[in-house]
């Protein structure tokens, strides 16, 4: 099976539709579509598929991962440096789950992977990010701390 960089996949002709596609498409793929082939196991296969991801676009400091998150409109990073190797990622706006009602989980594995990815591109080490925060939990932005090794 081939395996695609950004690059081969980036360009878009779509004179008629343009680049955007509806946010419920994308919410219907991710949490209905994924969530139902994958079963129990989807989390951690989700926040594989993101640390890829986030692998694969370039941040060098936390400006451009900041600038990277939102241009993606994956959601509004807010970072807090807790310590050298610790990273709080407040997220605001979330793709996944901004707007969710209370349901007791949470889902937003594939965010955790993009943005622990995109921390080892920005400081050279390996990165765990763990959702602590959901809309899905009752608050309005999601959270994920990040440790860095
Ligand atoms: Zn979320």
């Amino acid at each position: 099976m081939k395996e695609y960089a950004v690059d081969d996949i980036k360009n878009v002709l779509r004179p008629r539709l343009g680049d955007d596609v509806p946010l419920l498409l994308f919410r219907i793929l991710r949490i209905i579509g994924m969530r139902s082939i994958l079963g129990e196991t989807s989390g951690a296969t989700l926040y594989m598929m993101g640390k890829r991801v986030g692998n694969m676009l370039p941040a060098t400091t936390m400006e451009q991962f900041a600038e990277t998150i939102r241009d993606l409109k994956i959601g509004i990073p807010q970072v807090e440096v807790i310590d050298e190797d610790h990273i709080t990622v407040k997220l605001y706006e979330c793709i996944t789950c901004a707007g969710f009602s209370y349901t007791g989980e949470m889902f937003c594995d594939m965010e955790s992977g993009i943005i622990a990815g995109m921390l080892e591109n920005v400081h050279g080490k390996k990165a765990k990010s763990t959702q602590t925060k959901s809309w899905s939990l009752g608050y309005k932005f999601c959270e994920f701390e990040v440790f860095l090794y």
